[in-house]
């Protein structure tokens, strides 16, 4: 057995969102598990392989979780954002979504994109991968090699398309299962499979119903897009004039569970908010990617009082950056900026807010709260080593900050050179 035992000061959330700061903490992790937290910094007595002391001044966080990210369109990072989703869609991300056919270009990117989100302090990452089976269990095999925690989801399209991007409901079905079962072969705690129709215009009614029930055959979360865009909840009530809601229409087809992550829910009416939180699935925050296809202002203060989970993602490449830090500061000026537009009595969210979403409220929306999300007796140590004074950063060191200024200034106004170490699973990948 392989004990480990790492001394500093750790800076987390609570299940309520509340900031906890231990300032003398000795962490002592067995086989990748926290098994005791003691509150001393020089826990002598402890007999442990490896002792890693931080540096005056550094300190631990959780790992952070970004619950939506499309590894496929890493390539686009920074492009097109001119145009409205389906606008983007169609002219930037399908036709690069399409060269995954290509085994060696996905190799290359997938690389980059777990390499790249390891670095920047995603130690969980929920992907949508490619639509084609191969591609996707490639990037499964990334994320095993590098040791990231990932939840690995095929796209499945079965609406037909004249570039021939999507497959029949018979092949979506059929790869789908093969690909579960490719997951699950290779074994590590780590890589879980997630099912993923990419959204209500690209997939029909039969195969959305089909996947809920392969979802529920193998009890394993579901993601996909929600509400995100006017002109999308226009055609997806066009297209299901039976449905009241956006939201109704994943309801009739099963797919809302407690285990379900949708993403950016911008424009949710008060009904939705009633059966998402009757079925508790949880809403994906992607506060760059909405500000950057101009989607809106997603309000998580309402969310939050209908009692919905709230997680963070990335959502690249509608969103501009890999990194959740990024995504944390997007969060934070669009809850600003709701509030500089709202009436007085609103309040904008707080930098611990911001924080807990990137972490535990993340964990939370994966259903995977138990193992990651905190640095607590039980859970894996997926944790962050940060140094604001770190070679090159971003920050200078003039004057001296509590634990809590240090935090916020990371939020603020730090970047993943101030990441200057990133454990998942004890297991050092940074
Ligand atoms: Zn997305």
């Amino acid at each position: 057995m392989k004990r480990q035992l790492f001394i500093g000061p750790i800076i987390q959330t609570n299940d309520d969102g509340k900031l906890l700061i231990n300032k003398n903490a000795g962490i002592l992790v067995e086989n990748g598990k926290i098994i005791k937290i003691y509150n001393d910094p020089n826990p002598s007595h402890i007999s442990a392989e490896i002792v890693t002391h931080l540096k005056e001044g550094q300190f631990f966080i959780p790992g952070f979780i970004d619950c939506h990210i499309h590894a496929v369109q890493l390539p686009n990072l920074g492009i097109g954002y001119d145009r409205g989703l389906l606008d983007w869609l169609e002219t930037y991300t399908f036709p690069l979504e399409k060269k995954y056919k290509d085994k060696k270009f996905s190799e290359k990117v997938f690389d980059a994109v777990v390499k790249r989100t390891l670095a920047v302090g995603t130690t969980t990452a929920c992907y949508f991968a490619s639509l084609y089976g191969e591609s996707s269990m490639i990037l499964a095999q990334k994320a095993a090699h590098y040791h990231q925690r990932a939840f690995i989801g095929k796209v499945n399209m079965d609406c037909a398309r004249s570039d021939n991007y999507f497959e029949t409901t018979k092949t979506s079905l059929e790869n789908t299962k093969n690909f579960i079962q490719e997951i699950l072969n290779i074994g590590s705690p780590l890589i879980k499979p997630i099912i993923t129709p990419r959204f209500a215009l690209s997939c029909s009614m039969e195969l959305m119903k089909e996947l809920g029930k392969i979802a529920q055959e193998f009890d394993i979360p579901i993601q996909t897009h929600i509400s995100e865009n006017s002109l999308e909840i226009k055609t997806v009530k066009a297209v299901y004039p039976n449905c009241a809601t956006y939201s109704d229409v994943y309801n009739e087809a099963g797919l809302l569970t407690n285990k379900t992550l949708l993403a950016h829910g911008v424009h949710l009416e008060d009904s939705e908010l009633e059966i998402l939180k009757f079925h508790r699935s949880s809403v994906v925050h992607c506060p760059s990617s909405n500000t950057c296809l101009k989607s809106g202002l997603c309000d998580i203060q309402r969310l939050k009082s209908h009692g919905i989970t709230v997680g963070l993602g990335t959502d690249v490449s509608g969103g501009q950056s890999i990194c959740i830090l990024d995504a944390m500061r997007a969060a934070l000026e669009v809850s600003a900026h709701l509030e500089m537009i709202k009436s007085n009595s609103y309040k904008s969210i707080d930098y611990i807010h911001a924080f807990y979403l990137a972490t535990l409220g993340g964990a939370k929306c994966l259903s995977i709260d138990d193992q990651v999300g905190s640095l607590t007796i039980g859970k894996q140590f997926d944790a962050l080593v940060i140094d604001l004074c770190s070679h090159n950063g971003p920050l200078d060191n003039l004057t001296d900050h509590t634990l809590e200024e240090k935090l916020q200034r990371l939020i603020y106004s730090g970047d993943d050179r101030n990441i200057v170490q990133v454990y998942v699973s004890g297991h050092r990948v940074k």
